[in-house]
């Protein structure tokens, strides 16, 4: 599925999603994505993250709340929490949707700067991407995350079409990676560092 359909399932999800979060979103996504789909696309995410730059590790002891995954872009780190391959591949997508965004940031510095809509961002891009690769239809913890930041819907809006061609950005790349020498296994490192 491309990245325009993409999103209009995910913003089709998104209008049906009641708008009473309370901001704290434990993400519980159902691994109904096939297997292979997913490590493959974890192996071109780490991947991709070496080709821009970065380096995915595990964190020992990430114990930041309620995060999954983080990014260090003085660094150069994606941190992954070790969990769910699922949960992993969407993590380690929406931190490198951070990644690129402060690479190409001339184009999305809107993105950098603004905690808010970098979070709905980084969600929407790795949300349309899992969507696209014809993993999962399930986007709805991924909405509730976008809603959490969202609360008036005024700051998805204001960002679409940058969020739109970040994901392009990201599809075109991973696509790239087919012959990708990453194993996917990625080291453990400790590291103190801030959320994103
Ligand atoms: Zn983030």
């Amino acid at each position: 599925m491309n990245i325009d359909n993409a999103f209009t399932l995910l913003e089709n999800s998104m209008s049906r999603m009641p708008r009473e979060n309370d901001g704290i979103i434990l993400l519980n996504v159902p691994n109904d994505v096939n297997g292979d789909v997913i490590h493959e696309l974890w192996k071109r995410s780490c991947c991709l993250a070496d080709y821009i730059g970065y380096k995915v590790q595990h964190e020992d002891d990430f114990n930041i709340p309620n995060h999954v995954g983080c990014f260090d872009p003085h660094k150069r780190s994606i941190f992954i929490k070790k969990q769910d391959k699922y949960l992993m591949t969407l993590t380690v997508l929406h931190e490198l949707a951070h990644a690129l965004a402060h690479i190409s940031y001339h184009t999305y510095w809107y993105l950098c700067v603004d905690r808010i809509r970098g979070e709905i961002a980084a969600e929407a891009v790795a949300a349309s991407l899992m969507v696209s690769y014809g993993g999962s239809e399930n986007v709805d913890d991924s909405i509730k995350y976008i809603i959490a930041y969202d609360k008036d819907g005024y700051a998805y809006k204001s960002v679409r079409s940058k969020i739109i061609n970040l994901a392009k950005d990201l599809k075109f790349c991973l696509d790239g990676s087919m012959a990708s020498k990453h194993d996917g296994d990625v080291v453990s490192s400790q590291s103190s560092l801030g959320v994103a």
